[in-house]
């Protein structure tokens, strides 16, 4: 029944959780639109009341990629939340005083929110953003966070092509590989276009260590074939436009 479906119901508390700020818009005359990734529920979308305008705490703690506590209620069929005492723990604020942790903090949140599902519970995702705010924070390479995050958001949806096997023909392949630009997945000598791009060991090296390691483990050098296939792999199976990334390709240190 249409009318029931409208029915948003009783509002449902979610309870207090600790979330990371993947998007934040103006709405209204005071509000803000937020989506923020949590362990619990994911992608949640909400909206916090009467918060913009002036210095308010919640208004600080909105920004893209703070680590911040929040009240999160819900009806039953409502497809936005109700966001209540924002709180920040972890602020993303000094990376907005340099154009290229900036663009980074904006690209690894825009990924976040490519790649996450929206209501259902994605510990590691969270755990995930949570690392690179810290690591971003700490001094890590912008073109390293974001490379790592494409990585780990793919493979956590499911969506990164296994290297070591022929996308066209499935015979096993050796480093370095070939890999098609339609879509960034590996081809066989044999099945490979003459257009085809290629991950040297140095690559393949970087991306067999950020599957086992913490973002500060993979070093400070990401070998120049790395953030280029992931843009590929990105770009082909994302159902939108990318346009931080984008931003972060011109603008920031994954340039060239
Ligand atoms: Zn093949």
């Amino acid at each position: 029944m249409v009318a029931s479906a409208r029915y948003h119901g009783p509002m449902q508390p979610r309870g207090d959780t600790e979330a990371v700020v993947l998007d934040s818009l103006p709405y209204a005359d005071r509000h803000l639109l937020i989506s923020v990734l949590t362990a619990e529920s994911g992608v949640v979308r909400g909206v916090a009341r009467s918060v913009r305008g002036g210095k308010t705490p919640a208004a600080a703690a909105a920004q893209v990629l703070s680590l911040i506590r929040l009240e999160i209620f819900q009806g039953a069929h409502a497809e936005l939340a109700t966001f209540r005492r924002l709180e920040l723990i972890e602020s993303s604020y000094p990376l907005a005083a340099e154009l290229e942790l900036f663009a980074a903090a904006s690209a690894v949140s825009e990924l976040l929110l490519t790649f996450c599902p929206p209501n259902e519970p994605a510990e590691r995702a969270f755990r995930l953003g949570r690392m690179v705010l810290a690591g971003l924070l700490g001094g890590v390479r912008p073109e390293v966070a974001v490379a790592y995050t494409a990585q780990w958001t793919l493979a956590l949806a499911g969506l990164l092509p296994p290297l070591d096997i022929c996308a066209s023909c499935g015979t096993e392949i050796e480093p370095p590989v070939a890999t098609r630009p339609s879509d960034g997945h590996p081809v066989c000598p044999r099945c490979r276009p003459a257009d085809h791009r290629r991950l040297e060991r140095a690559d393949l090296g970087f991306l067999a260590l950020a599957r086992r390691r913490s973002l500060t483990e993979v070093g400070d050098t990401l070998p120049v074939g790395v953030g280029a296939w992931l843009d590929q792999v990105v770009h082909a199976v994302a159902e939108r436009r990318l346009p931080a990334l984008d931003f972060f390709r011109i603008h920031g240190a994954g340039r060239g």
